[in-house]
């Protein structure tokens, strides 16, 4: 069983709604053994536009490999119908793979860890939540997450 972290965020349709639907398409994938979710955070959109993002991390267990992996992440952005009619456009569902275990991946189709989640509040902060002690090859998470501190980040309330 590989530890791995997933990112995932949306800013179109219902994006609260979006992430809830893909965490659990997640939890029921096979392979997929267990899922803890972090909060879900608000953000500005970095490198894309429109309304602004929510976004989560998702620790699970599993024993895809990261490539089956990457594809069960891609089909389940395709079943939320997530377009892609330019580079970077508006997301209803944007899933990455952050992490596989502490394996380095470079290949075309994937990269990991995922190469620009070091600077980003949006990933740093819930993946803090979920493995405060985690270290990337950059630094530890909380050293990352003041180096990008500009990037404004609020926590959604839970609902009932
Ligand atoms: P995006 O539009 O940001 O979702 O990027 C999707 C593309 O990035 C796909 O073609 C993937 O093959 C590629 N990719 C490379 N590394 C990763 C990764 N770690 N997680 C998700 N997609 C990745």
């Amino acid at each position: 069983m590989i530890t791995a972290y997933i990112g995932l965020g949306a800013n179109l349709g219902d994006p609260l709604a979006s992430l809830r639907q893909a965490a659990q398409a997640l939890s029921a994938t096979p392979g997929i053994t267990a899922l803890r979710l972090s909060r879900f955070y608000r953000s500005a959109p970095i490198d894309s536009s429109g309304p602004d993002y929510v976004n989560a991390v998702a620790e699970i267990h599993t024993s895809l490999t990261a490539t089956a992996l990457l594809a069960a992440l891609q089909h389940i952005e395709q079943d939320h119908g997530r377009l892609r009619p330019y580079r970077n456009a508006p997301r209803t569902l944007d899933l990455d793979l952050l992490l596989y275990g502490n394996q380095a991946i470079d290949t075309p189709g994937l990269t990991v860890p995922h190469p620009r989640m070091h600077e980003r509040a949006f990933v740093l902060r819930p993946l803090h939540e979920l493995a405060p002690a985690l270290q990337l090859r950059q630094g530890t998470l909380p050293v990352l997450l003041q180096a990008c501190s500009d990037q404004i980040l609020s926590v959604i309330p839970a609902q009932d």
